[in-house]
């Protein structure tokens, strides 16, 4: 059996390999190393793909919610609701911009952001909610949109976890993650679905005018060259990054398929497995008909419901297999982000989830012998006495 990898980066580089090297080669020959003619065409290209107005490249995922509050105009004092149950760079932005970051709990099954605490959290200070499109599928949209649009708020979707999942609406449209709230942020990390060979990130809007101060803002507030008519950031794409997403755009929608097939795969193998719980689509046809359109599994993650989610962890080191806890401290519970506002009660849902949850390997290249090796350890371990 070959070496189980959480991710496979190196398998997946092989089938790209001619035209990732012969692209940078000649990015270093042209001497234009950042926003040159690659990243021009990559940014057309995925502006397609996503079925958005505009994308705008940038360095990496933090900056680009960064930049799509800056593009905003968020104030200090403003409250941004996001989710508990998510990696830190949400919060992050939130408190680097002194805007006041309002965490809420999630949904125990699909572990994003959780609608009726949205409601309660919001007061006449909010100006916008930050769903985290979390493990690879979206955010409840439809209820999100309609509490923004009741209470004029806007929607940044982070979605640097989901790119190229597809949202149902209830009235059966259809669009891709990222592009359904005022403006949207990605990563591309190595690790994450679409990603490149260092950092990247890019923001998505429909609005002409945001998207003409956001690209101000990624080049240090310039709409003409040394006139600095906003405050803004130094965050731009390099050219050789932009070669390595052209190459794997193409085959993003495979990639998903990919690691859909794989999910499919170890869900049924842990049917009727009573402590062990499969993740949960939210587009949902009927009981057994799960729609995996919607999801793209960024992870698969499992929830160990007999308390033995550490055990098994050490035991998967044991045998070799790969594993992550994401996340294993909920936010409001982490030093920089502690605040008396919140109050444990708040978060029955996220402080459960961190001591259940563990991600299994995933990307695109798990063969079907890994596949049962790896369930079969976990099953036989979970169900020891
Ligand atoms: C990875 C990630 C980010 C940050 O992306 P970087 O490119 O690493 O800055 C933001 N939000 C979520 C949910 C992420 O998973």
């Amino acid at each position: 059996m070959k070496k189980i990898q959480m991710v496979d980066l190196k398998g997946q580089y092989q089938e790209i390999k001619e035209q990732v090297n012969n692209g940078i080669a000649s990015v270093l020959d042209s001497s234009a190393y950042i926003n040159g003619p690659e990243v021009h065409a990559f940014q057309s290209e995925l502006e397609q793909y996503l079925g958005v107005k505009h994308v705008i490249p940038c360095a990496n995922g933090t900056d680009a919610l960064q930049i799509a509050m800056m593009g905003l105009g968020l104030k200090p004092g403003d409250e941004v609701i996001t989710a508990d149950f998510t990696f830190a760079a949400t919060v992050e932005v939130i408190a680097v911009l002194q805007l006041t970051p309002v965490l809420v709990d999630v949904d125990p099954d699909n572990f994003n952001i959780d609608i009726e605490a949205i409601k309660r959290a919001i007061t006449p200070k909010t100006k916008a909610i930050v769903p985290v499109h979390l493990f690879g599928q979206c955010a409840n949209m439809d209820a999100i949109l309609e509490i923004a649009e009741k209470n004029n708020l806007f929607v940044i979707e982070d979605n640097a976890q989901a790119i190229g999942a597809n949202h149902t609406f209830k009235d059966g449209g259809k669009k891709k993650s990222g592009v359904m709230g005022h403006v949207g942020s990605t990563s591309f990390f190595p690790s994450k679905n679409l990603g490149c060979y260092g950092d990247g990130g890019a923001i998505f809007t429909n609005d002409d005018d945001l998207a003409h101060t956001i690209r101000g803002i990624v080049n240090h507030g310039m709409y003409r060259r040394y006139y600095h008519d906003v405050v803004g950031v130094n965050s731009r794409l390099d050219s050789i990054q932009a070669v390595v997403l052209r190459a794997k755009l193409p085959l993003l929608d495979t990639y998903c398929e990919k690691r859909r097939a794989a999910a499919r795969k170890y869900s049924k193998a842990f049917e009727g497995q009573e402590h062990i719980v499969v993740p949960k689509m939210v587009d949902v046809d009927s009981e057994i008909n799960y729609n995996y359109e919607c999801h793209v599994f960024h992870q698969y993650t499992l929830k160990i419901v007999n308390g033995k989610r550490d055990a098994l962890a050490e035991h998967l080191n044991s045998k070799d297999i790969p594993h992550g806890v994401y996340y294993p401290v909920p936010l409001h519970l982490q030093k920089a982000y502690k605040d008396e506002r919140y109050k444990e009660s708040d978060f029955p849902v996220t402080n459960q989830l961190v001591k259940e949850v563990i991600s299994l390997p995933m990307h695109t290249e798990l063969d079907d012998e890994q596949i049962n090796y790896i369930t079969e350890t976990i099953i036989g371990f979970v169900n020891e006495k």
